[in-house]
């Protein structure tokens, strides 16, 4: 039977910081799903759809990895995908606060659920879409550091 995992995330944009999560699920997991959540709450920068395309590209040569765009409960997703396994990053003991928080929240909605945390490499420990976006709309020339190739072309486009 094949493992399969969901990584859920808003990923406007996709980082580097991600990009390591997700290659360490995949040592962990036969398929990953990365799930972009479209109601966050958020403004976006990159419509869901647009996340979509670019996340794909970057993954375009490895059949493993399912990128999906969705807006209902992430457990719902899940039990339609038939997988109980949700990944998240995990960065700074800032994120864990509410990392516990979704986990529980989602093991109420659904009993089976299990929350899988991955810690990042210490270089992008530092590293949040946000902070991409801003250093985006100052100074385009070193995104490359910070975001996948295909993502920083589209970056630079929109600022
Ligand atoms: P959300 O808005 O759901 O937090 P994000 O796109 O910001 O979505 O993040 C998705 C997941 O990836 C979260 O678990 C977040 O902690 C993790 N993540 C984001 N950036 C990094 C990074 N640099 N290293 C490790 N995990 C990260």
């Amino acid at each position: 039977m094949k493992r399969a995992a969901i990584y859920p995330g808003s990923f406007d944009p996709f980082t580097l910081g991600h990009m390591d999560i997700a290659q360490r699920a995949l040592k962990l997991f036969d398929q990953v799903y990365i799930a972009i959540g479209e109601n966050t709450g958020k403004a976006p920068l990159f419509s869901a759809e647009e996340r979509r395309a670019m996340i794909s590209e970057v993954f375009k040569d490895d059949s493993r990895v399912h990128v999906i765009v969705f807006d209902n409960l992430l457990v719902d997703l899940m039990k339609k995908l038939d997988t109980n396994v949700i990944i998240r990053g995990l960065r700074a003991v800032s994120d864990f606060e509410m990392e516990l928080q979704m986990a529980s929240v989602n093991r109420v909605l659904y009993s089976s659920s299990e929350s899988v945390f991955l810690m990042t490499s210490d270089k992008y420990s530092f590293l949040s879409s946000g902070m991409v976006k801003e250093i985006a709309s100052m100074n385009k020339s070193c995104l490359g550091k910070f975001v996948p190739k295909m993502i920083e072309a589209e970056l630079k486009k929109k600022f």
